[in-house]
């Protein structure tokens, strides 16, 4: 039975230059859950919101969007996946024009359902090679020739079970996401 979470949204803005100038309660903690409990405020105010951000594809990707909306002057809203090893999670972003170039992106959780547990996303887990790619907007898996499918099915279909081995994981964006995320953009007018 999915479980319908509607917590505060997860907030925070940058500056022209893209370093953040403000978050919220619900981003440090969403932040320390996830990523452990060094990320305070202090220590985030201030960084370039790309030492937060992994993976080449995924911040030219945001660099689009950052600089669509402050072009354009106009609000996007794009939906991804953030989930924990025993949580399927599904986002909506939106990422909205302030003054002076600044930004506001807002993320709040639209739906939340319970999984069995899954290593290969649990921060804690030891690694071993090989490396698997996944899509850090949809959460999809890159399999060998460019297939992109969902995390339990390529855990199936490489064996990693079988192999007793959770490969290190590096983050890309898949076809389908890119394709879907520069629609919406030209879509702005
Ligand atoms: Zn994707």
């Amino acid at each position: 039975m999915p479980k319908i979470s509607s917590p505060l949204p997860i907030q925070y803005s940058i500056d022209r230059a893209d370093r953040i100038r403000f978050i919220n309660e619900a981003w440090l903690q969403f932040a320390c859950q996830n990523a452990g409990a060094h990320l305070n405020r202090a220590y985030v105010i201030g960084k370039s919101l790309w030492e937060f951000i992994e993976g080449e594809d995924i911040s030219q990707l945001y660099g689009l969007i950052f600089k669509a909306v402050r072009t354009k002057h106009q609000a996007v809203v794009f939906r991804f996946r953030c989930d924990s090893s025993v949580c399927r999670r599904y986002f909506q972003l939106t990422v909205s024009p302030l003054q002076e170039d600044e930004l506001m992106l807002s993320t709040h959780l639209i739906r939340e359902v319970s999984r069995s547990p899954v290593p290969l996303l649990d921060p804690d887990v030891q690694r071993g090679e090989p490396v698997l790619t996944i899509c850090s907007w949809c959460l999809k898996a890159c399999l060998p020739k460019k297939e992109w499918v969902e995390l339990e099915e390529a855990i199936h279909r490489l064996d990693y079970l079988g192999k007793g081995v959770v490969p290190r994981l590096t983050h890309g964006l898949c076809l389908e996401c890119q394709i879907n995320i520069e629609e919406e953009l030209k879509n702005l007018r």
